[in-house]
């Protein structure tokens, strides 16, 4: 069986990291993404266990108590954090697990499994990350300047990762992850 490993895709919201994730599982059979755990109100056609589970504040903090998450970050007012079950009974499995969590979480995740490979996608530039965002149309004005707050401060930490993929072209950045993860699989 394969090694299993614990893969954390990390960077600002708005850069792709959904679109990467989608295209590393149609194209690695034995992918699979971990669902979190958010206080964030669901938007739109997003399923309750399948995009996120979405949980009120003390049931999220019940988890934290617990000890059932793997690492957890508040993210522009709302809470968010990795169930820890599914992704160790995955990992033991020989599945690549993959994390589409912010970069405080990604940085925990180093601490929890050395063994863990930490890859930051890095837009092509900070103005054509803001057009991504303002594109994609999920949030209003208010919520954009926060996220783009954030998003510079996430750059600004792109060093402590493995490997820092810049998300220009789709295809070639999605190679550049798999051949990451072909290599820490077998190293
Ligand atoms: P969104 O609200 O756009 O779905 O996610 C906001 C940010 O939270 C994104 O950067 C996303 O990657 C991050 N995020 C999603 N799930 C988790 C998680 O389980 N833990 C952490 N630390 N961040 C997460």
């Amino acid at each position: 069986m394969t090694r299993g490993l614990l893969v954390v895709i990390a960077g600002p919201s708005g850069v792709g990291k959904g679109t990467v994730h989608a295209r590393l599982r149609a194209t690695l059979p034995d992918a699979v993404l971990s669902v979190s755990a958010t206080t964030r109100a669901a938007r739109p056609r997003e399923v309750d266990g399948v995009h996120y589970r979405f949980l009120d504040r003390l049931g999220f903090e019940a988890m934290v108590t617990r000890g059932e998450l793997l690492e957890w970050a508040e993210y522009a007012g709302n809470l968010y954090g990795t169930p820890r079950g599914p992704v160790a009974e995955a990992v033991a499995d020989g599945k690549v697990v993959l994390l589409d969590i912010e970069v405080q979480g990604a940085l925990q995740v180093r601490e929890q499994d050395p063994d863990a490979l930490l890859v930051f996608l890095a837009p092509p530039s900070f103005d054509e990350l803001e057009r991504r965002l303002r594109q994609r149309g999920t949030e209003d004005d208010v919520a954009v300047a926060a996220r783009l707050e954030v998003a510079r401060r996430e750059l600004a930490q792109r060093d402590a990762f493995d490997q820092v993929v810049v998300n220009d072209d789709l295809e070639r950045c999605v190679a550049e992850v798999r051949d990451a993860i072909a290599a820490a699989r077998t190293g």
